[in-house]
């Protein structure tokens, strides 16, 4: 037995055949000291609903509700299904699972009523990226959540923390930079999962702004994928198919600068001259 009564995930992992798959990015965590600081990096739980994707064989659901949150976790995987039952069993009414794709899932109307849930995961690498590109463009804005405490391949987390100038800079760190404020909270050694991945991971932490500049997201979202879709070439060029030259001259942005010297003001002014649709 383990701290919080319920047998130890090895054990768990063994007796419901739960191999890791690399399709589906499984990389479980297995240490309890190490999912509870995870969920620690969320804030006070105590009452407080939480949504989690990926829940896999539930070492980490396990540590959010240890500490007192109401959990909503989304799983791809059936072969976890059984073994998340037996922690639902364990603390009644206090996990709910749904059996899906977390891609095709409408969060906004997991967060219907009463408190704005945090979202908490050790994300599937594969689906990663995208699922925090769709909070961040969520709409109505302020969003439907309170924070995401999200474990990314540093590599990654890098590159939603990061500044104009800087190697890592690009669509993401705009979003988030526009949107939130994002901070690596700390980084996780590949010896912590069960199979090891190849990089290191660091847990990310990221609260929504109450007001971020004024702007659309569609439009912020194509200008920049535009702009970092040919990083290397002048935004003259890059930005041809959004207004080009006369729109980077309408804004004042000098069309030799290229994309990683813009800043998120910069890129909100560009966005809300250029054309829509
Ligand atoms: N939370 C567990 C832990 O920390 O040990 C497992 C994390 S593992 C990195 C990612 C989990 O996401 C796996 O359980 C995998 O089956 C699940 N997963 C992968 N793709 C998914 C998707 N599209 N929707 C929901 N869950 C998915």
């Amino acid at each position: 037995m383990s701290i919080d009564g319920l047998p130890p995930l090895r054990d768990v992992i063994e007796r419901h055949g739960l191999m890791a798959k690399k399709s589906l990015g499984q990389n479980f965590l297995l240490d309890l000291n190490l999912t509870a600081k995870i969920a620690r990096q969320a804030g006070d739980l105590t009452d407080q609903p939480v949504i989690e994707v990926g829940p896999g064989p539930g070492g980490l659901t396990r540590a959010l509700l240890a500490q007192g949150a109401l959990v909503t976790a989304i799983e791809r995987d059936e072969r976890c299904l059984a073994a998340l039952d037996e922690i639902a069993a364990h603390y009644p009414g206090r996990l709910n699972v749904i059996s899906g794709d977390a891609l095709e899932q409408d969060f906004a109307s997991l967060a219907a009523d009463g408190k704005k849930p945090r979202i908490v995961a050790n994300l599937p690498y594969n689906v990663g990226t995208q699922l925090l590109l769709n909070w961040l463009l969520a709409e109505p804005w302020p969003p439907f959540y309170a924070s995401m405490t999200l474990m990314f391949q540093r590599e990654v987390a890098e590159r939603i923390v990061a500044r104009p100038g800087s190697e890592a800079y690009g669509r993401l760190g705009v979003l988030a930079g526009w949107r939130t404020e994002a901070k690596i909270a700390f980084d996780v050694p590949p010896q912590a999962f069960t199979p090891p991945p190849k990089v290191t991971s660091s847990v990310v932490h990221l609260v929504p702004r109450d007001e971020p500049l004024a702007c659309d997201a569609a439009r912020l979202s194509r200008v920049t994928q535009a702009a970092f879709g040919q990083r290397r070439k002048m935004l003259r060029q890059s930005v041809k198919s959004l207004g080009g030259e006369a729109l980077l001259e309408k804004v004042g942005i000098d069309g030799t600068r290229r994309a990683e010297t813009l800043d998120v003001e910069e890129f909100v002014t560009l966005a809300n001259a250029s054309q829509s649709g």
